[in-house]
């Protein structure tokens, strides 16, 4: 059942939504009523009620695994990763990963030949390295893997380039960002409201990837099963706000995510 067919489905919600237009909290609660117990966490298989993000500004809703502590975007990478473990023979391939989650070691550690971790800031992990400008030899790694790192970085050309760089021929890179923008936008300086992101991606973003990658192939929310709760819920019609002075609005209470995987032949 398509989501607006799930939506029409449940009594007095269609006028509902007229009435609260904007009012995503009244929308949400009878969508959460509907769901409750429903969700599966593909990294822990924890089954039940994800909880909400609660921030002043951001509040984004059915979002974490009460167990793993993990989010919608970590749930899509997973299975993403699942459904590239049928095309690869992970056995036999290294992997380094930028800012890794800690939860996500145990299994990456048993399925890939080698795991190295690497951060700009973040001391524990195996390497301190600068994205743009890496100490690793040509052709190093089968994989790498940096989620939520690229709307930090200013010049992501050069890290781009970097990625390629280090991937050993016939190897991929996963790359996600937050697409939270109809279109990217860049932001004349971090904003330290956002984690010191340096824009809004939106889907178009990915074209930036296709200049330096051989192929890239996107995943979205869409191809898996609705009871992993891999979309966004959150309000984002009120931007640009204070703390966001140059996202821009989006309509609709429901969001994708989305998974490139950016191929180096
Ligand atoms: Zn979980």
């Amino acid at each position: 059942m398509s989501f607006r067919q799930k939506i029409k489905s449940i009594p007095g919600l269609a006028s509902s939504l007229r009435l609260a237009r904007g009012n995503i909290k009244a929308i949400y609660s009878k969508l959460a009523v509907k769901n409750k117990q429903k969700y599966i966490c593909p990294i822990c298989n924890y089954r039940g009620p994800f909880s909400d993000y609660k921030d002043d500004s951001y509040p984004i809703f059915d979002t974490a695994c009460p167990r793993c502590d993990l989010y919608e975007r970590h749930r899509l990478q997973f299975l993403v990763m699942k459904e590239l473990a049928k095309r690869y023979d992970f056995k036999r391939m290294s992997a380094l990963h930028f800012a890794p989650e800690p939860q996500f070691r145990k299994a990456y550690e048993r399925w890939f030949e080698s795991y190295d971790t690497a951060d700009i800031e973040n001391s524990e992990v195996d390497y301190r390295v600068d994205i743009r400008k890496m100490q690793f030899p040509s052709s190093s790694y089968h994989i790498v893997y940096a989620s939520h790192v690229l709307e930090h970085v200013d010049d992501d050309d050069a890290a781009l380039k970097e990625v390629y760089r280090i991937l050993k021929s016939g190897g991929f890179a996963v790359l996600p960002v937050p697409v939270v923008s109809p279109i990217t936008v860049e932001y004349p300086v971090p904003n330290k409201y956002e984690f010191g992101h340096v824009r809004a991606p939106g889907v178009d973003y990915f074209n930036r990837y296709k200049n330096i990658f051989d192929r890239v192939e996107v995943w979205d929310s869409s191809q898996f099963c609705y009871e992993f709760q891999l979309y966004t819920y959150e309000d984002r019609s009120k931007y640009p706000s204070e703390t966001s002075p140059y996202r821009q609005p989006m309509e609709g209470t429901q969001f994708m995510d989305y998974v490139p995987v950016c191929y180096k032949v």
